[in-house]
C-alpha cells in the first residue's frame, strides 16, 4: 500500500501529534501521508479548504468558468443511483433515474463507477 502526500500547501503547519516525525532530537512537523485521501488529495477537510482557498479561482479559470445559467431539462436530468442490497447478501441494483420524468434505466456496476459514462447531453 503506497502512501500519498496531502496536497494542501499548509498541511505541515497544523499542529497534531501524528504530523511530528523524525529522529529523536530532530523531529519536525511534516506533511501528512495517507493511503486514502479526500478526493485523492487531502488528509482532512481543513487541508481541502486550505487548498481551495488558495487555488479555487485558478482551478475554475483553468477548467472553465460558468458564465450563464444552466437549465435542468429531460435531456440532462439523468443521475446515477443504486438500491443498496448487499447488506442482505444480494447484488446492489444500479440505475439511471431522470429527475424530470422519473424514468429509470438499468446500469451495470462498471457503468455506475465510470465517471465519464452518462446519458446526459452535454
Ligand atoms: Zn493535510
Amino acid at each position: 500500500m503506497s502512501l500519498k502526500y496531502c496536497q494542501a500547501p499548509d498541511c505541515h503547519t497544523y499542529f497534531t501529534k501524528d504530523r511530528v516525525k523524525g529522529q529523536k532530537g530532530n523531529k519536525t512537523n511534516q506533511t501528512r501521508r495517507r493511503s486514502h485521501l479526500l478526493h485523492g488529495e487531502f488528509c482532512d477537510t481543513r487541508c481541502q479548504d486550505n487548498w481551495l482557498s488558495r487555488y479555487a479561482t485558478r482551478a475554475v479559470d483553468h477548467f472553465g468558468r460558468l458564465n450563464k445559467v444552466k437549465h435542468l431539462t429531460e435531456q440532462n436530468a439523468w443521475v446515477k443511483d443504486y438500491d443498496y442490497r448487499s447488506y442482505r447478501g444480494e447484488a446492489d441494483v444500479h440505475y439511471f433515474v431522470n429527475r424530470i420524468t422519473n424514468e429509470r434505466r438499468p446500469l451495470t456496476e462498471q457503468q455506475y463507477n465510470d465517471s465519464n459514462y452518462t446519458l446526459n447531453e452535454r
